[in-house]
């Protein structure tokens, strides 16, 4: 299919909204990006300017070597023929038609004859395991199947390129989770490169070949999923990337160690004041270490058992300082615990 380039990309919305600032990443042919960032960050705003929705104020996309926006050298190839195809938000399905017209909307306005677009349509539709739910209306129809429709209908003009914008945000918990699935299998069985922006972590985490982070239109880092959670480029990613939360502490930087309230971690630091971040994966309770590298720390009182998600977490206190650590004993609150350090999961970071 196709790479997709973005370079120095800006868009400024009057009077002085930077919804985007200098964006640059390269989207491999084939590849799954997926696009994080809190409500505002500039995402929608990302993926309407591939989509030629919008037109940005600075830079240039590329599709392949081909040029679909330039604006210091004016090119600006409209949304219809960039090829494509674009799931919104809120699927946009037009409410009169039924699902077979929905889906071949698109090539009905590209005046494909109807033998044509009646085989696409069954095609896609059978891909999309909607066959049966062609004569119905959209509103005959749950969550998970709309968004199917949806899909189709973005996928029929055979795009090389597929946009969504937060796709499961109407679905269930559950359903989430099953569409979430389905569009990664999708994706792979198709090879169409794929963007999606949404800012739900765990669609982050299910989907993505590489992230990238965005905050404020400003990319944050651009990473595989791995890499940004062992090694967030600063405690903005650190803390919106990873479940549990990530526990972020003050620390003063010693040379060979780190002093953290009232505890002492042996590793290299710079010297001064420093943010701590420790993932509650990292510091856990237990019995005994789960390996023999995980340094002890001083006990710690148990103040508190939640649960994130399924896992047990214990908010621990010392003297001065208390953090979120998962929990692989039964403590009760109150208790003494032995809390173990994965140190190599420490992350340091200088000047917020
Ligand atoms: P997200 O999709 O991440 O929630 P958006 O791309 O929708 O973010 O918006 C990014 C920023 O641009 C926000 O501050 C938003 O208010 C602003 N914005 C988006 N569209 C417009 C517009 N048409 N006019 C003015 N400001 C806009
Ligand atoms: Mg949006």
């Amino acid at each position: 299919m196709v790479s997709v380039t973005v370079q120095n990309l800006e868009k400024v919305f009057p009077p002085n909204v930077y919804a985007l600032r200098d964006v640059n990443v390269t989207i491999k042919d084939g590849e799954f990006l997926v696009v994080l960032g809190p409500s505002g960050s500039g995402k929608t705003t990302f993926i309407r300017c591939i989509a030629g929705l919008e037109t940005p104020t600075k830079g240039r996309i590329l599709f392949g070597d081909a040029p679909v926006i330039d604006v210091e050298r004016g090119i600006n190839i409209p949304p219809a023929k960039r090829n494509v195809g674009m799931v919104f938000q809120n699927w946009a399905l037009y409410p009169h038609m039924k699902v077979f017209d929905n889906i071949a909307f698109p090539l009905k306005i590209k005046k494909l004859p109807k033998s044509e677009i009646e085989r696409r349509v069954k095609e896609v539709a059978e891909a999309l395991e909607i066959s049966n739910l062609l004569d119905r209306y959209p509103r005959q129809l749950s969550g998970g199947q709309q968004q199917r429709v949806a899909i189709a209908r973005a996928l029929v003009k055979e795009p090389q390129v597929l946009l969504m914008d937060e796709p499961f945000s109407n679905l269930d918990a559950r359903l989430r989770i099953s569409a979430r699935e389905f569009v990664k299998s999708l994706q792979r069985r198709l090879k169409i490169t794929t963007i999606l922006v949404t800012h739900d972590q765990h669609d982050a985490y299910a989907l993505a070949d590489r992230l990238m982070v965005i905050n404020n239109g400003v990319v944050q880092q651009i990473s595989t999923t791995d890499e940004v959670l062992n090694n967030p480029a600063n405690i903005f990613v650190a803390q919106f990337f990873g479940d549990p939360p990530i526990n972020i502490l003050e620390g003063e930087g010693r040379g060979d160690h780190v002093d953290l309230g009232d505890l002492k971690i042996p590793i290299p630091a710079p010297q001064g004041k420093l943010q701590v971040g420790i993932r509650p994966t990292d510091i856990y309770i237990a019995d005994q270490p789960l390996s023999p590298e995980d340094l002890e720390l001083k006990p710690g009182r148990v103040l508190l058992v939640e649960y994130l998600g399924f896992t047990p977490v214990a908010v621990v206190k010392w003297e001065r300082i208390e953090v979120r650590a998962v929990m692989y004993n039964k403590l009760k609150e109150g208790s003494l615990a032995r809390v173990f350090l994965k140190k190599e999961g420490v992350k340091l970071f200088q000047n917020g």
